[in-house]
């Protein structure tokens, strides 16, 4: 068990990304493994850690067994492996299946920039094209068959993407907490990373016109695709904008509008105005937080803490 868990290979960026998928409310990340001790008994005389890391020790001579088990137990707990664990578990699908499946095949397409048709849960011509394009992109067997390696590749974040051909890095960047960290996502802010495109963000899901930082073209599409399925759309009375190379309106430091990874809705209800809880939860499923925690309820963000 304890040798088991030493070698596993803990990905925190996967597991942030999922624990970012399915939680709307700021998250923090969970602890490093390494920071957990890996679950070593100490020996009678080996240097003891610090005062402010310090285990009980049993009479044994070792840590204590109960610490022990709780230690490992977290441990194991925060290792979700979801990469591992969805290629494994996911069947291998073809022209002709149907069902849930199906349906998250067609939105991990979606999300990666390939056109599935419908997401309807059937494996018809168009989702087999999508199928072929993306294992083309991503120079896996062209063969319409989704097996482990597809689905390895769509569950990735670095595989290659499709017609958006805007965004070299995946479909969902890491939700940076911080300037340093927004800085290190999505660069520096000004115009040198932001394009032009349609997105059903107009009132009611009309399609307009929105500049935005590249790296979010997909998560965009993907959100507002969602949010078309789930009848959502009809809560965007008004679009307000996303990119705009400003500053806080509160302060001398740069607004999110200035890289592109922020967007307003709804604005002439104000600033302490209301937004359907459903699509408030739907965008920070995706990443946006909610302005409206800090009391701009117009504003959605791609970062937390700044
Ligand atoms: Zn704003």
């Amino acid at each position: 068990m304890v040798a088991r868990i030493q070698t596993q290979r803990f990905d925190a960026s996967a597991l942030l990304r999922l624990v970012e998928a399915l939680e709307p409310a700021p998250v923090t990340p969970a602890p490093e493994l390494s920071a957990i001790d890996g679950g070593q008994t100490l020996p009678v005389d080996a240097p003891r850690p610090p005062a402010n890391e310090q285990l009980p020790i049993a009479s044994n001579g070792g840590v204590s067994s109960d610490v022990l088990r709780a230690r490992l137990e977290a441990a194991a707990a925060s290792q979700a492996r979801p990469q591992a664990a969805t290629a494994a578990q996911h069947p291998t699908l073809r022209r002709g299946a149907s069902g849930a499946y199906v349906k998250e095949l067609q939105k991990a397409l979606k999300a990666k920039g390939f056109n599935p048709g419908p997401i309807d849960g059937q494996f018809g011509p168009k989702t087999e094209a999508a199928v072929k394009a993306f294992q083309r992109a991503n120079h896996l067997a062209v063969d319409g068959i989704v097996g482990p390696k597809t689905w390895g590749k769509l569950h990735a974040a670095g595989a290659a993407s499709g017609s958006s051909g805007t965004s070299s890095s995946g479909s969902r960047p890491p939700v940076p907490h911080g300037r340093a960290a927004i800085e290190r996502v999505f660069g520096q802010h000004g115009s040198s990373h932001q394009v032009t495109t349609t997105l059903p963000i107009g009132p009611g899901g009309r399609n307009v016109r929105v500049t935005l930082h590249e790296k979010l073209v997909p998560v965009m599409k993907a959100m507002l695709q969602e949010a078309k399925e789930k009848d959502l759309l009809k809560y965007i009375h008004t679009f307000d904008g996303m990119y705009n190379n400003r500053l806080k309106r509160s302060g001398s430091s740069w607004s999110t509008h200035a890289w592109g990874i922020a967007f307003d809705i709804n604005a002439s209800e104000g600033s302490s105005g209301r937004v359907n809880p459903k699509l408030v939860a739907l965008f920070e499923k995706y990443g946006f937080y909610w302005g409206g925690h800090f009391g701009d309820a117009m504003h959605f963000q791609y970062c937390r803490d700044y």
